[in-house]
């Protein structure tokens, strides 16, 4: 059991300058560091290095330096398997000052960070050190006089570039399946979320991982990501963020060297409850929860509620009450169950679109303020909106933020248009006691994973990646490991 305690200790320790990480040592930037400043209480917590393009280019050197001689593409898969569970041992022994770290830097609440974070990452990095030698070649049907053989080879170098919501969490996704299948990756995290990455490349280091293997370049994303994404010694590019970055860097490809890029754009994603939900007040709850943890700042968020018009109004009364009863405040008090938002940017990004909404008709039943501003932190009211409308700016637009805009229903018909108007197709709910429906939702929503009486949870098993906008190629399960793997023929004649 984690106390109070333990977390009031960790939380005040200082943080030295943070450098570069590329082949296994620090490195000083050149350029000006950039200030990290704690969206808990806007404090100055350390600095981290703004990365230019040269060092960028160093890092990937050293990365195609490491895959070409073999120190890691050519280990047999039973050493790689070790360090691979090294690292995850590594992890879980620092699973508390990760987290701790980690929320300083992007204010998650402390209790979703310690599982989705260091916890989830320590399971992705076994579970894919226990896959990697278990995929095997094939041998093609091919006629007698020929062999056809099918070779799953490493890409060699891969870019991954992090948002700051779940830095740990979604880094793994990308990180353990290019470890395992061989590559050599740089790693460039989100401005607002670096540390606990920058402590997983020293806990990877003393796990074994050899020098080169895994680089982390911190900084400007217009910079450090852009000169990533430009590099020639870039294989792939695995990215989670915003669309407008997504395109850039597929842009960035086509006038580069073609790499891969897989993208998971985030989502718009549409909860909807029939009247016939099993337990409507756990509806309600989950609903709840489905949007505001992580001060809804998840991918997957369920930001879009569609509710049948039969219960409207009584399930408007109970998502207001279980809003209002989630605690919002100090993301390292054990008792929080919202933390802050992540910067000052964000926070006025999601203060514009609410703003926006009511002013194109929405009624904000709850929220739709900034709260706790005495704590010089950026922290803001769960909001909830209802009478969105199709047309209105924020049934389209992702906030990635703690609002939720709530629109009725008549018809299972009308519930599956207004849940695929939309350009995004990350994730979906679907509330209903009967089978038969449940089902015919299933196949009618468009989007990558879609939650049946529940909302949000999965694991390392099942994939996760958008259809539409919201990007392509999934994270995690065995699925993601081809992300990172080409096939090769060899066709020899008997
Ligand atoms: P958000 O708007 O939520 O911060 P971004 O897409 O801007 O999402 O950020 C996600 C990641 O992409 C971060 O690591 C950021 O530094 C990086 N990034 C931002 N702009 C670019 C860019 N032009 N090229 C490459 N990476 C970028």
């Amino acid at each position: 059991m984690i106390t109070q305690t333990q977390i009031n200790i960790l939380r005040s320790e200082k943080i030295a300058p943070q450098q570069l990480f590329i082949d296994g040592k620090t490195v000083t930037g050149n350029a000006e560091p950039m200030q990290v400043i704690s969206p808990i209480d806007g404090s100055d917590l350390t600095t981290i290095a703004n990365a230019t393009e040269a060092e960028v280019g160093l890092a990937a050197a050293s990365a195609r330096t490491a895959f070409n001689d073999g120190r890691w593409s050519n280990l047999p898969p039973s050493k790689r398997k070790k360090i691979l569970f090294a690292i995850a041992d590594g992890i879980e022994a620092e699973a508390l000052s990760l987290s701790i770290l980690g929320v300083r830097d992007n204010g998650t609440e402390f209790n979703m960070a310690f599982k989705a974070e260091a916890g989830s990452a320590a399971g992705t990095f076994r579970y894919y050190a226990e896959a990697l030698d278990k995929m095997t070649g094939e041998i093609a049907p091919t006629a007698s006089n020929t062999l056809g053989l099918v070779h799953h080879e490493p890409v060699g170098v891969v870019g991954a570039i992090i948002p700051w919501n779940f830095p740990l969490m979604i880094g793994a996704w990308k990180l353990a399946p290019a470890l395992a299948t061989g590559n050599s990756v740089i790693l460039k995290p989100a401005e607002t979320a670096s540390l606990s990455l920058l402590r997983l490349a020293q806990i990877a280091s003393a796990a074994g991982l050899p020098d080169g293997v895994f680089n982390v370049v911190t900084g400007d994303g217009r910079i450090a990501g852009d000169a990533l994404a430009r590099s020639m010694d870039v294989d792939v590019l695995a990215f989670t963020g915003s669309g407008l970055t997504g395109r850039k860097l597929l842009e960035a490809s086509a006038q580069s060297n073609l790499k891969r890029v897989y993208l998971e754009l985030g989502g718009k994603s549409p909860n909807i409850v029939f009247a016939d939900a099993p337990n409507l007040d756990e509806a309600a709850k989950v609903s709840v929860a489905a949007i505001f943890r992580n001060s809804g700042q998840v991918c997957v968020a369920g930001s879009r509620l569609l509710v049948e018009r039969s219960i409207h109004d009584d399930f408007i009364t109970a998502l207001k009450i279980h809003a209002e009863a989630m605690r919002v405040g100090d993301p390292l008090d054990l008792q929080t169950q919202i933390g802050a938002v992540n910067s000052e940017s964000q926070l006025k990004n999601n203060l514009a679109i609410t703003a926006a909404a009511i002013s194109e008709g929405a009624d904000c039943i709850t929220g739709g303020e900034r709260i706790l501003g005495q704590t010089g932190g950026s922290y803001m009211a769960p909001t909830i909106l209802k009478n969105v409308l199709r047309t209105n700016t924020v049934f389209k637009t992702e906030v990635f933020g703690p609002v939720l805009a709530v629109t009725p229903f008549d018809t299972q018909e009308e519930a599956i248009t207004l849940a695929n108007d939309s350009n995004l197709g990350l994730a979906a709910g679907v509330w209903t006691a009967n089978l038969s429906r449940a089902h015919r939702m299933i196949r009618a929503v468009q989007a990558g994973v879609i939650h049946v009486n529940t909302y949000g949870g999965a694991d390392n098993t099942v994939p996760l990646g958008g259809h539409k906008q919201s990007g392509n190629g999934s994270d995690k399960s065995l699925h993601a490991l081809s992300k990172y793997t080409n096939l090769k023929t060899a066709w020899i004649q008997l």
